[in-house]
């Protein structure tokens, strides 16, 4: 696992420049603390022991790998491609985001920190990183706006019940922006007890290496399960995009097969012409946002952007930078679905499929219910399966009743 290559074009540079995207971009107060995670990061990924042990809590606590399911009825039903679902939704917890929390919480344990803290916005952030510090052994503080608190009390339980402390943030807007700020200044204050654990690729080097690194365990196991199934690569690989880490975990382990296409799925909201959406790809423009260089949506002062989507974890005005440079590369094409085409895969594949997924995967498999059946019978497609749907399904029958 060699995070940075000075030959590989989709991998970052020494200081973790995706080509001209990435990078650190950070106040003086934190440029020592995250250099730190750096150099410990690149220490750690070069260590048999940490990879022996983040693999070993993989397979026995989270239950990988997880099923690379072939979705027979789904398939049937659309006329066309061979269709997979990586089911990240089987694992504990019920989503990917425990793969890089629990390497963020081993990678904290060795720096000698003592607590692991974070924002989060919907609450699964906090949840999987709350889930991570009890299994490890580590205090854990997770701030979170008051909107935000009253909006998502089932997740402020779960992460208290784990033994995390929930700090409401009561500055500005109450949600999740104040929640950044607030969390990185009792960070700055302490960053010999605290290890900062972001919850996407996203944010300062080396942060996008480093959560894509711990999620490429998804892309590595669907690429030998496919060879085992099918006997030959996939034609098309297809995953949702909040900040990209669900979609570089599964991209990953095939971005040097030429011969499959990538495609992310961004959320397309209410449409692309308003502001009613979440699509940094497709409508952003290069700035600057939680220390890193990306596209971002941004007003005229070039503020972040109030974003929209039907699923809450996708819903940020920034993206990944490795996802710009693979853009730029025409390595990875990126598009949008809307939030009535995600509702309706959402309702098709618990039909279908007997499966409930999350409205955040639920965009990976619109964009697969238009694809799959302009493309032939022998082609195959994976879609990342993301989350479960269980958090859902209140939201979803208030939207379906018009509530
Ligand atoms: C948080 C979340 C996402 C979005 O985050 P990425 O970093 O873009 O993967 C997607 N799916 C589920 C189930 C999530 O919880």
């Amino acid at each position: 696992m060699s995070y940075s290559s000075p030959t590989s074009p989709y991998r970052a540079d020494a200081n973790g420049f995706f080509g001209e995207f990435g990078g650190a971009a950070l106040p003086p107060f934190l440029v020592e603390p995250i250099a730190e995670v750096a150099t410990a990061y690149a220490e750690a990924s070069q260590d048999p022991d940490f990879l022996e042990e983040l693999q070993a809590l993989l397979s026995k606590y989270v239950g990988r790998p997880s099923l690379l399911y072939f979705a027979e009825n789904l398939t049937r039903q659309l006329g066309g491609a061979r269709v997979y679902l990586k089911r990240e939704d089987l694992n504990h917890t019920g989503a990917h985001k425990i793969n890089h929390c629990l390497g963020e919480a081993l990678l904290a344990k060795r720096m000698g920190k003592t607590k692991v803290i974070a924002e989060t916005g919907a609450g699964q952030h906090g949840v999987a990183l709350a889930t991570a510090a009890a299994l490890v052994g580590l205090e854990c503080e997770i701030h979170m706006g008051e909107i935000d608190i009253a909006k998502q009390h089932p997740n402020v339980v779960r992460m208290e019940l784990l033994g995390a402390k929930v700090i409401p943030v009561s500055a500005g807007g109450r949600s999740l922006k104040e929640a950044v700020d607030s969390a990185f200044a009792v960070y700055a204050g302490a960053p010999e007890e605290y290890f900062f654990a972001i919850g996407s690729v996203v944010g300062p080097h080396p942060y996008p290496s480093m959560v894509r690194d711990f999620q490429s365990v998804v892309g590595r196991e669907a690429r030998a399960q496919i060879l085992e199934a099918e006997g030959r690569l996939p034609d098309v690989l297809v995953a949702a995009v909040g900040g990209g880490s669900n979609a570089m975990g599964l991209f990953d382990a095939f971005l040097t097969d030429e011969s499959v296409r990538i495609v992310g799925v961004e959320p397309g909201g209410e449409g692309l012409h308003g502001t009613r959406h979440a699509a940094t790809m497709t409508l952003g423009t290069p700035g600057t946002l939680h220390g890193m260089h990306t596209r971002v949506l941004q007003d005229s002062d070039g503020e972040p952007a109030p974003v929209h989507s039907i699923a809450s974890g996708l819903d940020y005005p920034g993206v990944g930078p490795q996802h710009v440079r693979l853009a730029e590369l025409g390595r990875a094409q990126y598009v949008s679905v809307t939030d009535a085409e995600t509702l309706a895969a959402f309702r098709t594949l618990s039909r279908v499929e007997g499966i409930i997924p999350a409205l955040e995967s639920s965009h990976a498999l619109a964009h697969v219910m238009q694809l799959a059946p302009t493309l032939p019978a022998d082609a195959i497609v994976i879609a990342n399966l993301s989350g479960r749907g269980d958090k859902d399904v209140d939201y979803v029958a208030e939207l379906i009743h018009g509530e």
